[in-house]
């Protein structure tokens, strides 16, 4: 199920509290089997489903005891659409703050990610993002492995307006990247991007590349950047990527296509990591800010 269709699905289940004449145990299970029906559709993990479940009910039940106006139908009706919407906040915020980029300082950002993901497309994004917002801002290619990588960097920063660095004869990626940020750090760039492989002969060759690659550099902030419409993979992608890379924020692109999203979701949930913008097209300023309530209020209607 698509997200607008999941957002469709939890209005009408929460809407349908409206209507029913008492809101009690029958009512509110209803309810829940509907929200967890159209999450797990989704592909949100089904222990995340399960522990909201659970946590709706408990709130429901101990504000309920403690309220003062205990019984009435209006109150009932308000503490079971809070309790709902905020644990579906809460499936969407980890709860930590992620890193902001400050002006007058050379911000360093990672991109790490599958190839495919959008990596090399959000990178251009990104820096369009911050640069319209007073940041210099630069693109740095460390991908050597994927033939024409640095052709695309220079073709979508150059589009961009975009200041970039990459080497058609260096093969070494962490060559690139120290010199890369050192160059764009001694001309005064506020936001440095780091675009690195996707891809590799092994797995492990790839995690190893971008451990020294983050030790080469020292970003201020590693972003993994997580396909959508990869469904339930999203989770072990992302957990295999944190173990290695341990970024510290999310960015899920194709939100824009038929993508459930809700793969996406556990992710943030597995861990631990807030998502801080969501790619929505393939154009430059097809990038979204995220934050957890306007997401939810959106996504409901
Ligand atoms: P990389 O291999 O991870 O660097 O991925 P690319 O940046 O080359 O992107 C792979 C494909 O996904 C390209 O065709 C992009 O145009 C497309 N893409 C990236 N982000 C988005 C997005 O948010 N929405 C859509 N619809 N396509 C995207």
């Amino acid at each position: 199920m698509v997200l607008a269709d999941l957002g469709r699905k939890l209005n009408a289940a929460l809407s349908s509290l409206n209507r029913a004449p008492v809101v009690d145990d029958k009512v509110l299970d209803a309810l829940l089997k509907e929200v967890c029906a159209a999450l797990l559709e989704s592909d949100v993990n089904v222990k995340l489903v399960a522990q909201l479940r659970q946590k709706v009910k408990t709130k429901v039940k101990a504000a309920l005891e403690s309220g003062a106006d205990k019984g009435k139908e209006q109150n009932r009706r308000h503490v079971v659409q809070k309790a709902v919407f905020d644990e579906l906040v809460q499936l969407v915020d980890p709860g930590v703050e992620p890193y902001k980029p400050k002006k007058g300082h050379p911000n360093v950002i990672m991109a790490v990610g599958l190839q495919g993901n959008g990596k090399t497309t959000t990178c251009t994004k990104l820096a369009v993002y911050y640069q319209r917002r007073g940041f210099k801002s630069c693109i740095v290619c460390a991908d050597t492995f994927r033939a024409g990588a640095f052709d695309q960097t220079r073709q979508s920063a150059t589009k961009a307006k975009v200041a970039y660095f990459g080497s058609y004869t260096e093969t070494d990626p962490v060559t690139i990247a120290a010199q890369g940020v050192a160059k764009f750090k001694k001309e005064r760039f506020d936001v440095i991007i780091v675009d690195t492989s996707g891809r590799h002969k092994q797995e492990s060759e790839l995690f190893r590349e971008m451990v020294q690659i983050g030790e080469a550099v020292q970003p201020d902030q590693t972003v993994m950047v997580l396909d959508a419409s990869i469904g339930q993979a999203a989770e072990a992608q992302a957990r295999a990527f944190k173990e290695s890379a341990n970024f510290g924020a999310i960015i899920v692109t194709k939100m824009d296509g038929h993508a459930k999203g809700g793969g996406a979701i556990s992710a943030v949930a597995a861990t631990k990591t807030p998502i801080i913008f969501l790619g929505v097209g393939e154009h430059l300023h097809d990038l979204d800010k995220f934050s957890p309530q306007p997401f939810i209020s959106k996504l409901l209607g």
